[in-house]
Parts: structure tokens; sequence; C-alpha cells
């Protein structure tokens, strides 16, 4: 490997804050919601006073000159939070590209989750917890802070009322030993992914709970199903990230499929291709790999569940028609396949088939690999439009 690969990375710690704290971010929670809502209506103003020549919009470092000194009308939070939910605010309306946005609420049914930044230097130890504001917040698992160093975070609120503390931590270098084997992974609904060394993960975390969620929604206890849909994103995360740390440690290049999740979930698969989570598997074996100085990149896998990873012929089963279809015998040479195991295998050969035609070392980032791999009409498009 190069020197020039970073030696530390920003991995985010989720530690679940003590409920003696509750009480207070619930009220801190209010008053960050209320300077985004300030925020939402100084940035209107603003844009529509200028409507007739160029709209203006406030940037996160107008809306801390105009917030100065407004800590003092807040009980719970300081000026950091504010600056934070300032900045955050702005990004988050020029990514949306919309004058306003949503309000926050405080209360009722339509309660906004809690949310409560702040800056680094602000958040300090105590004891075996941390100190915000003045506040003391006891977490579980508190031995992991220990000896961390920090960067801006928040505690969070999730749907069933508990609060996490999320806080961005660099983290040193993982030495695994070298390996030189490769594995190409094929992510599907059947299984979520299957390597070509025929691993498997089979996560449908959601399906096993289904029946009790959908029970427990007829029955109205809603904070049942909601405690049963944590339970099963929980489930899910634990199995992706064991599957992920496996292969990392085994594997020293992994070459994943780029199949398109937000598109496949608008079809009738989408339950199962949203409790597959393949989003999530690429990100874990992405950074996991950064992390460890093993090689990852994702390949266009167009045609290799049809290809037969023997001779090379197009006589796999094709379509969505055919998605029962688990194994097949290729009609040229005859050979019997696994459709996922040979599917990874082609996704293994087109990695290293992509990788011996990239020069250097360096692999590129995620989304360069991404870009590489333009479909054929959209090439001969913009090739046309080129000679036009
Ligand atoms: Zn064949």
């Amino acid at each position: 490997m190069t020197d020039s690969k970073p030696e530390a990375f920003i991995r985010t710690l989720r530690l679940k804050v003590k409920q003696e704290a509750y009480p207070w971010l619930e009220a801190a929670a209010v008053e960050v919601n209320q300077v985004w809502n300030w925020c939402n209506e100084v940035s209107l103003d603003a844009a529509d006073r200028c409507r007739r020549s160029q709209p203006r919009f406030l940037s996160g470092f107008d809306l801390d000159k105009l917030s100065a000194a407004a800590s003092e009308y807040f009980e719970h939070i300081g000026a950091d939070t504010i600056q934070r939910v300032n900045h955050e605010y702005a990004s988050k309306r020029r990514a949306a590209k919309r004058v306003r946005l949503r309000w926050r609420v405080s209360r009722g049914t339509r309660k906004s989750l809690g949310w409560v930044p702040f800056k680094a230097a602000s958040l300090k130890r105590k004891g075996r917890g941390v100190r915000l504001c003045g506040k003391s917040f006891r977490v579980f698992e508190s031995e992991r802070l220990e000896e961390a160093r920090w960067r801006d975070g928040c505690f969070a609120q999730d749907a069933l009322g508990s609060w996490w503390l999320c806080l961005p931590v660099f983290v040193a270098r993982k030495e695994f030993p070298a390996s030189g084997l490769v594995a190409g992974v094929d992510l599907g609904c059947h299984h979520t992914a299957v390597t070509s060394g025929n691993e498997r993960l089979e996560s449908r975390c959601y399906r096993k709970l289904e029946r009790k969620i959908s029970q427990a929604q007829r029955r109205a206890h809603r904070h049942q199903a909601k405690r049963l849909h944590r339970r099963a994103a929980q489930q899910r995360r634990d199995a992706l990230h064991k599957f992920s740390t496996l292969l990392v440690r085994r594997y020293g290049q992994i070459f994943v499929g780029n199949v398109s999740a937000p598109k496949l979930a608008r079809t009738r698969m989408a339950k199962s291709v949203l409790d597959a989570c393949w989003g999530m598997l690429r990100t874990q074996l992405e950074y996991k790999c950064q992390q460890a100085a093993r090689e990852f990149a994702v390949i266009d896998e167009r045609y290799t569940t049809q290809v037969c990873g023997n001779c090379g012929a197009l006589t796999g089963p094709a379509g969505v028609g055919q998605l029962v279809v688990r194994q097949w015998e290729c009609v040229d040479c005859g050979v019997v396949h696994d459709r996922d195991v040979d599917a990874a295998r082609n996704i293994l050969s087109a990695g290293l088939r992509w990788r011996a035609s990239v020069r250097g070392n360096e692999l590129p980032p995620l989304s360069a690999c991404r870009a590489r791999h333009p479909r054929p009409c959209e090439a001969g498009i913009s090739a046309q439009r080129r000679a036009a």
C-alpha cells in the first residue's frame, strides 16, 4: 500500500443515553426546534424581500450573525448548539433547493424526533460519562468513549423515544494479516448476499417479525409495533456487520454488484429489497475495507446471472419472471450452476478484469467506479451529442 492513505478514519459511535437525562434532552430538543423554525422563517423572509431581483438565501454564517447572543433566551442549549442548527439548516435548505424546509414540531402526534447537536469542544468528559452545557450524561457502553477523540456530534431520539449519543470518533487503521484471496459478492432478495466462495447471508429480519408486527398493528398496540420494527432493524444491522467483518477478514479484494435498491423498491419486490439492505452492506464493506487496507470496488452486474461462468454463453435465467429459478444447467456446456454463486463468480471475474485494466495502485472512490460503467445507450447518446 502507498503512504498517501490516511491512517485514521472517522466512525460514528452510537451509544444509548441512560434514562435520567431524557427530560433535559426533551426540553433542549424543544429549544432546538425553536431555533430551527426561526431559521426557516428568517430565511424565507430574506428570500421574499428580494424576490423581484435575485432571491437571496442566507448562509449558515449569516444566520450566526443574526442569532448572536440568542443563547441567553434559552435555558438549556448554548451558542454552539444554535450555530450547529444554523449551519445544518443552511446546508439542508441548499441541498433541498427549496425556499423553506418543513417546520420542526415539538408537540402532538406529528412531533419531530428529538435532535440536539453540539460542537466537539463543548462536549466534555465527566467521570465515565460526558458533560454538555452543565448537564451530565451517563451512557451505556461508556468504555467505548475512553481515549476517543471526537468531532461535532448530536443527541438523537428514535421512534420509541429513546435517546442516543451519536459521536463521530477517529479510529486507527486495523491490521489484518495480508490475504491473497478474492471474492465477488452477488446481492439478491432470496439471500441478501452470496459470495463466490459460497458464503451466504440470509437476512430476512422483517419477514420473520412481519406477522407479529401486523398483529400488533391490528390490535392498535402502536408502541409494540414500533418496538418490533426496531428489533428487526437491530437484528439486520447486527447480521450485516458480522457478515461484512467476516468477508473483510478473509479476503484481500472484494467486488460487489451495483444493483440499485431505490429502483427495485418501486416494484412488487419492495419489501424484500428494503429488508435486504444492500446499500448498508455495500457501505459497511467499503469503509471496513478502507480501514483494513483491503481493496473494494463496485462492479456493473448486468448479465451476471445469465452468463455461464464455465463457457461464457448467455444461457442462464433472465428477467423478473425467472427469479424463481435457483439452479440451472447450461445448454451449451452442460454444467449445473447455483444461480447466486454463478453470479458472484461472474462479478468476481468482471472485477478482476476491471482491476487489471486500471493503471497504478490506487482504486478510485465508489462514485468513480459507478461512473466508469455507463450503460451502452447512455454512452451512445453522449457520443452522438458530442458529434452534433
Ligand atoms: Zn456453459
